[in-house]
């Protein structure tokens, strides 16, 4: 049986962990670390992400705005907004919750945040240094992913990590994080041959593709360590991930479950980048 990695207690440590963090940067700087998220349009699971978002920066004390924006917003009054954020001194973060409605182009409000203040860690600078192996604000997602790996494998050394799934969100930059502690890194995708024996040969699995249980538990490969991104429904509505849990998780050495696994790191690797903006910003 595999050892369970509780993403939801680890969550929690790096949240209690950032909130004293966050009382000693108000005492040496006299002001909370601030984080704003801009919203567009009326998705309701974008609302529910952001209020959650909120409550989290709330709960360790970190200072900031929500805007609110009709679905209506061009792409030139969202600019000009995040240029305002770019340029107020006490936002150290800035997060444009997407997607965004269609008139907007997602990838010209990515390139508009500063890098410095891009807690999201999507700007090409940002990427581009994760990929030279510099200091940068690292998607977070990603970010989670690893610390889950580092709870039971510390040092991934020479160890076979495989990743399905090259978004820019998660695959991409999970891989090139795998690669700077490294780890020998396959990245699969949907035109990836024999995507049963790629998994089968990995000591670290990492699955971000979106398919309900696509990963199944003849593909794990004996003791291998399994981190699960995927957030699925599946045909009766329930929430799983893109491996087949039931199955993996006598073979795997360490799995996360779906939910409780990836899914509450995400937020606590937003404050953590949150903290470091304003940490970075604050030593200039
Ligand atoms: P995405 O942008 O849709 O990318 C999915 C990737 O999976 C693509 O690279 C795609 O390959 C690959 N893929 C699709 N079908 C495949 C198949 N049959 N075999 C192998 N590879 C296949 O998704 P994403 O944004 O990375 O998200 C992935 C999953 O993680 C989703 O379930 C999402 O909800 C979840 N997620 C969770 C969190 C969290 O906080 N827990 C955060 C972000 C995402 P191609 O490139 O060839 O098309």
């Amino acid at each position: 049986m595999a050892r369970l990695i509780d993403g939801k207690a680890i969550a929690a440590a790096v949240r209690a962990d950032v909130k004293a963090r966050v009382a000693r940067f108000q005492e040496r700087t006299g002001r909370a670390p601030g984080l704003d998220v801009v919203l567009v349009g009326d998705d309701p699971a974008s609302h529910v992400y952001v209020r959650n978002k909120e409550k989290a920066a709330l709960e360790v004390g970190m200072a900031g705005t929500v805007h609110r924006l009709p679905a209506s917003t061009s792409e030139t009054e969202l600019l000009a907004l995040v240029d305002e954020l770019n340029r107020a001194p006490n936002v150290d973060g800035i997060l444009v919750q997407f997607p965004v409605p269609s008139q907007i182009r997602q990838s010209e409000v990515i390139r508009a945040i500063d890098p410095r203040k891009d807690v999201d860690g999507l700007n090409p600078l940002n990427v581009g240094a994760l990929f030279s192996g510099e200091p940068a604000l690292v998607p977070c997602t990603p970010r989670g992913c690893m610390r889950l790996i580092a709870e039971v494998a510390p040092d991934v050394t020479g160890a076979h990590a495989v990743v399905v799934g090259r978004s820019n969100l998660v695959g991409k930059p999970v891989a090139a994080l795998l690669l700077a502690a490294n780890a020998t890194v396959t990245i699969a995708h949907s035109r990836t041959r024999n995507l049963a024996d790629v998994c089968r040969s990995a000591d670290i699995l990492v699955a971000a593709v979106g398919r309900a249980r696509l990963i199944r538990g003849e593909w794990i490969r004996p003791g291998a360590t399994v981190i699960d991104v995927g957030m699925n429904r599946d045909e009766t509505g329930k929430l799983c991930g893109d491996v087949d849990f039931a199955n993996a998780e006598p073979v795997a050495g360490a799995i996360t479950p779906v939910p409780g696994g990836v899914g509450p790191m995400t937020i606590a690797m937003l404050l953590e980048n949150t903290l470091l903006a304003a940490e970075r910003r604050a030593s200039k």
